[in-house]
């Protein structure tokens, strides 16, 4: 079963057409990269994946269970699903670890020293554990989205969606994050990753999708979609980031 199955999802802002009837699917265990120009609906679609955005039509399945029929468990189906933004999104007020056992412990309901453990053992495996008293605004840049992506792991999530995660980073702290990304991949982890970062794409993932105005324009292998694509868009768009 796909962890991700996503059937002719349309979404529409006003009389904007943002999404235009995607099909797509992520299987355990796989690594999918979805590049495309600014606009052409890749944020939307990833937040379609746990509906933060809700399609006008379409259906999205997370491991078998529709999460846009309105029946649907919401919060259990979400619990399951790890996002990580541009901007990292962490909580001021709150110290790393803070951070990364809140959800824990409210969503899902640990006890405060189970939480702490799991997110201690997430914060060594992002290379934090030296930092766990700190306050975000204490951290770069790319610390912080190193916790993010702690705070996000400590969830247990089946799957993990990164919507441009380096895109708000000065260059020097790209690889840091990065580093962090391409040893999850290596642990098996399922991701879903909207980036700009072309070399990470082309090592990393197993599939390559490139979107353009609300549709996939073509998809495959990263030596299929970046090495030789075969639409004049994708070709249009690779020489301008490459
Ligand atoms: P990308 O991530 O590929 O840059 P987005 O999914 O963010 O593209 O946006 C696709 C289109 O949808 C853009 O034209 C954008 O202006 C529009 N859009 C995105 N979110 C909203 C929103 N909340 N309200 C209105 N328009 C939106
Ligand atoms: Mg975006």
């Amino acid at each position: 079963m796909p962890v991700v199955e996503i059937k002719n999802l349309n979404k529409s802002f006003g009389s904007t057409h943002v999404l235009r009837g995607i099909d797509f699917t992520v299987e355990q265990g796989e690594v999918v990269c979805v590049i495309g120009p600014s606009g052409s609906g890749k944020s939307t679609l990833l937040r379609c994946v746990n509906l933060l955005e809700v399609p006008q039509e379409g259906q999205v399945f997370v491991r078998g269970e529709e999460i846009t029929d309105p029946d649907c468990h919401l919060d259990a189906a979400r619990s399951q699903i790890g996002m990580v933004f541009q901007q990292f999104n962490l909580f001021p007020h709150l110290n790393v670890l803070a951070n990364c056992t809140v959800a824990q412990t409210t969503v899902l309901k640990r006890k405060a020293d189970e939480a702490e453990k799991i997110a201690r053992s997430n914060l060594e495996r992002v290379g934090l554990h030296d930092k766990i008293t700190a306050y975000p605004a204490q951290l770069s840049g790319g610390q912080q989205q190193r916790v993010a992506i702690a705070r996000a792991l400590s969830m247990d999530p089946t799957l993990m969606l990164f919507d441009e995660p380096t895109s708000a980073l000065d260059p020097e702290l790209v690889g840091e994050v990065l580093t962090v990304m391409r040893k999850l991949a290596l642990d098996g982890m399922t991701m879903l990753v909207v980036t700009h970062e072309m070399a990470f794409a082309r090592e990393v993932a197993d599939r390559v999708v490139f979107m353009d105005a609300g549709v996939i324009v073509e998809q495959g292998t990263p030596d299929e979609v970046i090495g030789n694509p075969q639409q004049e868009r994708t070709k249009t768009f690779l020489r301008r980031v490459l």
